[in-house]
């Protein structure tokens, strides 16, 4: 698998009045817009990994997108999975899913357990947290009183956000019981563009320990030289609007200043890690809270996916092709 896998998903039409006969047309791992049938495509065509239309399911973005940074983790290498797109695009839906559709966390988190029961060679450890940054602040979505959380950095650490709660989990449902309390931590803003819009980058993780049985006359034994942790990080994107379309003022302002800036860094870091490693240079992983709590899941052996959402109206139009052009800088 490529190191960086990136995916376009388009979501279905928000309704019916909404479809004006302009649509995006997928052929194969291309995408073009055209606006109207049987029409020339109106500007460039983009090419990704994959492609997904309207009526994919999560489960077949998982299998084809996601699994593989799922499975590598669990076998020792860290990953990163995010959800990049507007306001309205998909993210959430793509990450959470519904309860026809369990999204990626779900799914990913289902998987790591059954990979788990059948490596029976390994006995392993797992530890999630779930984290928000909002207005470059890390608040913890498990404890809602650890807000302004620090990110710091240590020889047998690495790097990693002081004071952020881990719980040692058994089971899926276990996580499942605990991403829904974090749930309702999340922040929430209003702005124009949809009245339940996320604001803040969400940041799951899970942090898979494990090491080798050894069968020594028949006790269980471990040797420590065969331990393995790695990182996990599943990632909902704050929305990739651009601030003046929300008509914000205020407290939305700031908000919108700190995500846009945000994901600016976020993209240049995946277009340099995108880059071979000898044109790549300085990575500005410093630069933002996010790229910075993401850093050892991202670049060197960590395999990473970036699954893009769009929305399919004519009126999307520039946001759509501002994330397509994000897709295209980190292939
Ligand atoms: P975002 O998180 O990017 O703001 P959401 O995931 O909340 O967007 O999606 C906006 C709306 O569209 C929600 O009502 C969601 O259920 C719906 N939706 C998004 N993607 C799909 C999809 N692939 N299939 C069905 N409904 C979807
Ligand atoms: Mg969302």
């Amino acid at each position: 698998m490529e190191k960086i896998c990136v995916a376009v998903r388009v979501r279905p039409y928000a309704s019916e009045e909404s479809m004006n006969g302009s649509f995006w047309k997928i052929e194969d791992n291309r995408i073009s817009f055209h606006r109207a049938h049987e029409t020339p495509a109106s500007g460039p065509s983009y090419a990704f990994d994959h492609i997904f239309d309207e009526s994919c399911t999560n489960a077949r973005v998982y299998e084809l997108l996601t699994k593989d940074v799922i499975r590598a983790a669990v076998e020792g290498f860290n990953g990163t999975a995010f959800a990049y797109g507007q306001t309205s695009s998909g993210k959430t839906f793509t990450m959470n899913g519904s309860d026809a559709d369990p999204g990626i966390t779900r799914l990913a988190v289902k998987d790591v357990f059954d990979k788990i029961q059948t490596t029976s060679d390994r006995e392993f450890l797992i530890r999630v947290s779930y984290m928000e940054i909002y207005n470059e602040e890390i608040n913890d979505l498990f404890s809602v009183e650890n807000q302004k959380l620090q990110i710091h950095e240590s020889l047998e650490r690495g790097i990693f956000v002081a004071g952020l709660r881990e719980e040692i989990v058994n089971d899926a449902d276990e996580v499942f019981r605990l991403l829904e309390s974090g749930e309702v931590n999340r922040h929430f803003g209003e702005t124009n563009m949809n009245a339940q819009s996320s604001r803040s980058h969400t940041i799951f993780r899970m942090v898979i320990e494990s090491r080798e049985k050894e069968h020594v006359m028949g006790r269980e034994m471990s040797t420590s030289d065969a331990i393995r942790v790695s990182v996990l990080n599943l990632v909902d994107l704050a929305g990739s609007e651009r601030i003046a379309k929300t008509g914000a003022d205020g407290v939305r302002l700031k908000e919108g200043k700190h995500i846009n800036k945000s994901l600016m860094i976020l993209g240049n870091v995946i277009n340099k890690l995108s880059e071979g490693a000898k044109q790549r240079g300085h990575i500005p992983y410093r630069d933002s809270k996010l790229t910075r709590i993401l850093q050892p899941a991202l670049g060197g052996n960590a395999k990473t996916s970036i699954i893009c959402t769009i929305a399919p109206e004519e009126v999307h139009i520039e946001e759509t092709k501002g994330t397509l052009q994000f897709a295209s800088r980190a292939k």
